[in-house]
């Protein structure tokens, strides 16, 4: 009985130290950043849609998200070392030209909704901390939807990014690859028109639906691609023509720490 009493001691203890001295070292290296290629980073991309004022505008946990959560997420994040980062870094990394720090993520919002306007975009703006918006040309300005104006708004602060969602939010899976490629040249040269500059051509497949022809020719054409499959980007494999993103929802930090952590360890 005292032996076996001994060796469990003996397994929490070693459990223990181990523990904090994963700790410490993740402390240590918080603010290390790392050329691709030099160590495999997790870089989750977080799709979000709306965000809303009040917990009863919620209909589905991964259309709305409230404005309290969303900050709550964001800044429990950045405290525990997460660093947002853009698009324009991620490309840049993966080119070889920056290095990324230890702990980065992307912040998305599909559709151009209101909310991004409204609550998103300031808080943004405050944080200084990069967002990307995916708009819809023919929603932009609808009901429920931002407009052009406000989009030029939010591109002139440099803090957000606005992308192509298609033309029409079509099921696009079923569409001939060039028709694809057509709706997506034209909606990412409509934002540039309505923006008054180029911009890096990035597109999400509406509800994650895509075929392996569209994903090539999108490719062929140099155009960035966003999936909607609830897994993480690791660096070794990073293919920024088939990127993967996760759904933060309402969940608390340490849930999206852990999810984070289980998706790069299970896909
Ligand atoms: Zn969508």
């Amino acid at each position: 009985m005292k032996k076996a009493l001994k060796i469990i001691l003996g397994i929490v203890l070693t459990i223990i130290i181990l523990l904090a001295g994963f700790i410490i070292y993740d402390r240590a290296t918080i603010n290390n950043t790392y050329k691709i290629g030099e160590k495999n980073l997790k870089i989750p991309i977080f799709v979000y849609h709306d965000i809303v004022e009040n917990e009863d505008e919620i209909q589905f946990d991964y259309m709305q998200t409230t404005k309290e959560t969303f900050e709550k997420q964001i800044l429990g994040l950045i405290k525990l070392g997460y660093k947002p980062i853009s698009y324009e870094d991620l490309i840049a990394y993966n080119n070889g030209e920056k290095e990324l720090s230890k702990k980065s993520f992307l912040i998305t919002f599909d559709d151009g909704f209101e909310g991004v306007y409204k609550y998103a975009y300031p808080f943004a703006k405050q944080h200084n901390i990069p967002i990307t918006s995916f708009v819809i040309n023919y929603d932009v300005g609808t009901n429920g939807y931002y407009t052009w104006d406000e989009a030029r708004e939010m591109d002139k602060s440099g803090v957000v990014s606005i992308y192509s969602h298609s033309l029409k939010h079509d099921e696009y899976n079923n569409y001939l690859p060039e028709d694809l490629l057509k709706d997506v040249t034209t909606s990412l040269e409509e934002i540039e028109k309505e923006l008054g500059h180029s911009i890096t051509k990035v597109f999400t497949y509406p509800y994650g639906l895509y075929n392996e022809e569209g994903k090539n020719i999108l490719k062929d054409n140099g155009i960035i691609q966003n999936l909607t499959d609830n897994k993480v980007n690791k660096s070794k494999e990073l293919n920024i023509y088939g990127l993967h993103r996760m759904y933060p929802l309402n969940d608390p930090v340490w849930k999206i720490i852990l999810k984070i952590e289980y998706r790069s360890f299970r896909y």
